[in-house]
């Protein structure tokens, strides 16, 4: 017998029928002897509809309570998925985040999960329970309700079978695994077998938003198994696991793409120490990250200086930088919305020459223009104009013999 942690997101739990689908799937690895804890995301959609109501009530919607409407979608979800499990004569119990508990930092639609208790689910779980808790949500010390960001039901399960040492974690979604690329953008992407958490690590912070980057984080922390696969077939998908070898001789394994970030440009900026300090300490003052920095030479003692931060907090980050740009005497400040990061990932890169020659050439063979890059370890990004996004992740798919895996 085995403890089985299964987590079905949005579309998977989309519809009563899709529900109703979810309820077999995991009466069937019950029935087959297992221990279950089902972590369910709200039915799609549900939660951006939550987030416009906030958006629409009022323009700074409170935190707390933001956190408080959000984290209403899951709850939907666990209630129907137990009654479906109760009457297809199940025992079942719906767990919301605070239930179980889930105890996490107060850092509101951010939180970080602190500790998770176990003691009731064991309890449940000996009477031969399943468990359906609600992803996304926790709950702080002082007992408000917070959020993990969203995506943040990957991070609930995974999180679950770490604290639970849990034999198997299952993610299920609507794509059969962890592609080479966005499936839904393009048509060669294949299914990758085995991937690295440092890799998948990579590809979530850049962008495939197939795994919440918080997940994977505490998968390798763990060392938590973790089987991506499909919850509308039985094909087995990709297993986010510990490095070997064989991961080290596959050059790039999978190409990803942002477009949730926006540059700012500060240009004419008298050319001296400090310079970049002033500009960006005002941002990280007000909690915004700036991911790629560029600083190139303009006219004679002058420099320009270009960021990207994240698209949800442009309107603060160009008007900080506005008056910044005014303390310092820099000539303008400009912005671009439309761009999108597209980045190549894998592990073989540390070890090989070319990577971004071949990189480069195969946009510049599309004519795609470079506007920034920035490289690590195991992986290279590039921000190029949003209109070219497909083409360059296609371009790179090809460049890189992902389609003929
Ligand atoms: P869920 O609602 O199940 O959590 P998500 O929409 O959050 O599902 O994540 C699955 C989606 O991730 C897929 O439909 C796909 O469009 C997207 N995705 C982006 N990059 C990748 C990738 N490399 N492999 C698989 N899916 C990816
Ligand atoms: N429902 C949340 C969201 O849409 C969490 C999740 O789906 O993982 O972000
Ligand atoms: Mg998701």
């Amino acid at each position: 017998m085995a403890l089985v942690v299964q987590k079905y997101g949005g579309t998977s739990m989309g519809s009563v029928e899709r529900i109703r689908n979810v309820a077999k799937r995991v009466a069937k690895t019950y029935d087959a002897g297992n221990d279950m804890v089902v972590v369910v995301s709200a039915m799609a959609g549900e939660t951006n509809k939550l987030v416009a109501l906030a958006n629409e009530v009022c323009e700074f919607p409170d935190n707390r309570e933001y956190d408080v409407l959000v984290a209403a979608g899951e709850q939907v979800s666990i209630a129907l998925l137990a009654m479906c499990l109760k009457a297809m004569g199940y025992k079942a119990k719906s767990y919301l985040g605070f239930q179980v508990p889930i105890v996490t930092d107060t850092s509101y639609s951010k939180a970080r999960i602190e500790s998770i208790d176990d003691k009731k689910m064991r309890a449940d779980l000996k009477e031969g329970t399943i468990l359906i808790v609600a992803g996304f949500q926790g709950v702080d010390e002082s007992g408000s309700v917070t959020t993990l960001g969203r995506g943040g039901s990957d991070t609930s399960a995974v999180a679950l079978a770490a604290a639970l040492k849990a034999d198997v974690c299952e993610i299920f979604t609507d794509v059969d695994g962890v592609y080479t690329t966005d499936p839904n953008i393009c048509k060669d992407a294949k299914k990758i077998e085995r991937i690295s958490y440092e890799e998948m690590l990579e590809l979530a912070s850049l962008g495939a938003k197939v795994l919440q980057i918080r997940s994977v984080e505490f998968a390798s922390k763990y060392n938590v198994d973790v089987h991506v696969r499909s919850s509308f077939n039985e094909n087995l998908g990709t297993m986010v696991t510990k490095e070997d070898k064989e991961m080290e001789a596959v050059l790039v394994s999978g190409i990803a793409y942002a477009k949730d970030e926006v540059k700012i440009a500060v240009m004419q900026v008298p050319d001296k120490p400090g310079i970049a300090a002033q500009i960006l300490s005002p941002l990280s003052d007000a909690n915004i990250s700036v991911d790629m920095i560029v600083q190139n030479v303009s006219e004679a003692g002058s420099t320009d200086f270009t960021f990207t931060v994240p698209q949800a907090d442009f309107k603060k980050a160009l008007s900080i930088t506005k008056e910044t740009a005014e303390a310092i005497h820099a000539k303008e400040v400009l912005s671009d919305e439309n761009v999108t990061k597209v980045s190549i990932v894998g592990l073989g890169m540390r070890s090989h020459a070319g990577v971004a020659t071949t990189m480069f050439q195969a946009l510049a063979k599309e004519g795609i223009n470079i506007q920034m890059i920035s490289t690590s370890e195991i992986k290279i990004s590039v921000v190029v104009d949003a209109k070219y996004t497909e083409l360059a992740v296609r371009v790179l798919h090809d460049a890189f013999g992902l389609a003929g895996k």
